[in-house]
């Protein structure tokens, strides 16, 4: 196991993984798909070797038979003329999405570059005083120890099942350039914050197929991923298509499934118990982490947004009362599972917090997505106990919370140490 000072140690940073070039062997399968026989290296220098001339011969014929056929130029053709702002469309759109601009969604490019000037990476922050307290007898209560051990259990699956949706589903289906380029950024950050969960439970040498597996085995976690797999997964079939009231809809289930309910409430009582216990000096490298992550995942959440409302705007017809109960019995069924799994990990009240407030605070986050949706709020009344947490989320706040580390994170290029 590598710990914190082995990732930054000048011998890793510095000495190659691999040995010297000049020592190293290749192995039968590097030589098999990657390296070309000598014999074809010194005929290439010499340029006499007959088989050198019937490969570049017959790379010769074959580029001069490239001729794109109808079917190959359909979309262009369609729009032989210059794509238009108007040809473009959230679902469902013919115009080429090759062609980034014109732009037309202007706050999906935005979200892009802002996502870009929030870049970091887990390796960057100092978990030395993290390990010492986690392995120390009596530096954490077992109820703090339980909240940690849940987090990472439940974040270090969420995030890989999000990145899965995206890549392997959603991105197919948002047929819009802007929006893409998002998605991509996106898709790197969940994987940026599985890299972070993994690196807290290998820094703090938990066992690792304990926490990983904690998704099937822990029933508050598991019913919150167990819900957003079934609520979202129709769309993964690779044969899925929009183009129907009810596939539209489908992809529109999946958008409020992952992006309001999974990355905007089932994301909040863990961060938030992280987060506290990083207020109190408990912790701060993991703090740190999640900071970080919640200020990536709050963009991802109103991207997501962004998104819903968009496709709303451009088929009203989607939007029918039906469905709008539909989607508010999903905030209202995620919130719930939240609930449920704030009383599994708060028993006792514990970090100056306890199940009651975290109740409270649930329910004011679920009004919030439903008023962002366009929904009316549904838990009347319902205050935010906890407002430090819009602080700590402030995407232009520079300043390091928990001043464990980096100042200034914007651009990871440029990184000051304290
Ligand atoms: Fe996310």
């Amino acid at each position: 196991m590598l710990s914190w000072e082995d990732y930054h140690s000048d011998k890793l940073n510095q000495e190659p993984a691999t040995a010297p070039i000049a020592t190293r062997a290749p192995t039968a399968a590097a030589v098999a798909t990657d390296v070309e026989p000598a014999a074809t290296i010194t005929e290439k220098n010499t340029n006499t070797g007959n088989s050198t001339k019937n490969a570049i011969g017959k790379a010769q014929s074959a580029t001069a038979k490239i001729k794109p056929t109808a079917d190959e130029l359909k979309e262009l053709t369609i729009n032989a003329a210059r794509i238009r702002v108007d040809d473009k469309a959230m679902i469902n759109c013919r115009a080429d999405l090759n062609q980034l601009v014109p732009f037309k969604y202007g706050w999906a490019w935005q979200k892009y570059l802002d996502g870009c000037a929030n870049h970091w990476m887990p390796q960057e922050v100092n978990m030395t005083a993290d390990i010492a307290l986690w392995k120390s007898a009596d530096g954490l209560s077992d109820d703090e120890r339980r909240i940690i051990m849940r987090s990472l259990g439940y974040f270090s699956t969420a995030d890989s099942l999000v990145a899965n949706n995206l890549v392997l589903a959603v991105y197919r289906l948002i047929t819009n350039p802007e929006c893409r380029q998002y998605l991509l950024r996106q898709a790197f950050e969940e994987a940026i914050h599985t890299h972070s969960y993994q690196y807290c439970i290998e820094s703090l040498g938990m066992d690792e197929g304990e926490v990983f597996n904690m998704y099937r085995e822990v029933p508050s976690v598991a019913n919150k991923t167990s819900w957003s797999m079934e609520h979202t997964g129709a769309i993964a079939d690779p044969n899925f298509t929009t183009g129907t009231t009810e596939t539209d809809q489908e992809l529109l289930r999946n958008l409020v499934g992952f992006y309001a309910v999974t990355e905007g409430i089932f994301f909040y009582c863990g961060f938030t118990q992280i987060l506290s216990m990083g207020r109190r000096n408990k912790m701060t490298g993991v703090a740190e982490q999640f900071q970080y992550i919640l200020r990536d995942e709050s963009m991802h959440l109103n991207f997501g947004i962004d998104v819903i409302n968009q496709i709303k705007a451009e088929n009203p017809q989607l939007w029918s009362p039906k469905f709008q109960q539909e989607v508010t019995q999903m905030v209202l069924e995620g919130t719930e599972l939240e609930v449920q799994y704030a009383r599994d990990t708060m028993p006792r009240g514990v970090l100056g917090m306890n199940a009651a407030m975290m109740e409270e605070y649930l329910q004011f986050i679920a009004n919030r997505r439903l008023v962002q949706l366009g929904l009316p709020e549904y838990y009347s009344g319902a205050q935010n106990p906890f407002p430090w947490m819009s602080e700590i989320m402030d995407l232009r706040k520079e300043k390091n919370f928990f001043e464990t580390r980096v100042t200034e994170y914007q651009t990871g290029g440029a990184l000051n140490w304290d």
